[in-house]
């Protein structure tokens, strides 16, 4: 056997698969899965099984929170602790907490399924959810200007300005007036495509102000699906 090798064996947890991987490790850990949706347990090979259902045991709250909140495709609060799940695009990214001596600027980024925030010394929990939010602010953008100039084209519309800001219960406005909208930025953790129906919501407000027959008449033409999209964004 290779040192890299791993054996790879499966359990239940009531209705929760639990793949578990046994290798060269040192440290025990949970992570949840998607497609196909599992939970991965990775253990040093000298855990027993005996051991193993302890450490189940012990974490079992968390699998539980977790797999609900993966079931229900929503994001679970996030106090940005090192291993917590932050959504990007409907992906789940586990969030990476490192110490750098010598890092002078905090930064943030993705690395495989890894949120990764780096800085010299400590962040706070405030501290670590603005460079979070730094760096979604900047993956949103590049995304929102590229749908927007889309979706503008197609529906033939213009927009005179456009911005990002966290808001509590829109996802995005629209003053046809001034032909300027915003968009949510916690549209970021939920699929593109949703970015994309809001989009279109908003721009449809520059052919229709209000939310009357002609306005659904208008979404029917650019976004069929609206009313299953509608739903996935209840607040
Ligand atoms: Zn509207």
């Amino acid at each position: 056997m290779t040192k890299r090798s791993s054996i790879t064996t499966f359990l239940w947890q009531g209705e929760i698969p639990i793949e578990v991987h046994r290798k060269a490790i040192k440290h025990s850990y949970l992570r949840i899965k998607a497609q196909p949706a599992r939970v991965v347990c990775s253990l040093p090979r000298a855990v027993s099984d005996m051991d193993l259902h302890v450490f189940l045991q012990k974490h079992s709250d968390w699998i539980q929170a977790r797999w609900q909140a993966m079931q229900q495709n929503k994001p679970v609060e996030v106090t940005y602790q090192q291993g917590e799940r932050i959504f990007l695009w409907g992906k789940p990214f586990f969030l990476e907490v490192q110490i750098v001596d010598g890092v002078k600027k905090p930064s943030c980024f993705t690395r495989v399924d890894h949120l990764v925030l780096q800085s010299g010394v400590d962040l706070s929990t405030v501290q670590r959810e603005a460079l979070v939010y730094e760096f979604f602010k900047q993956e949103f953008k590049k995304e929102l200007s590229a749908v927007l100039a889309q979706e503008a084209l197609r529906m033939g519309v213009s927009v005179q300005q456009w911005g990002v800001k966290r808001m509590k219960t829109r996802w995005g406005s629209c003053n046809p007036k001034a032909k300027r909208v915003w968009l949510n930025l916690e549209l970021v953790k939920r699929e593109q495509y949703l970015l994309r129906y809001v989009v279109i919501h908003e721009l449809a407000h520059l052919w229709v102000p209000n939310h009357g027959p002609k306005f659904y008449q208008v979404m029917d033409q650019y976004c069929p699906p609206w009313k299953a999209l509608r739903k996935q964004l209840r607040f």
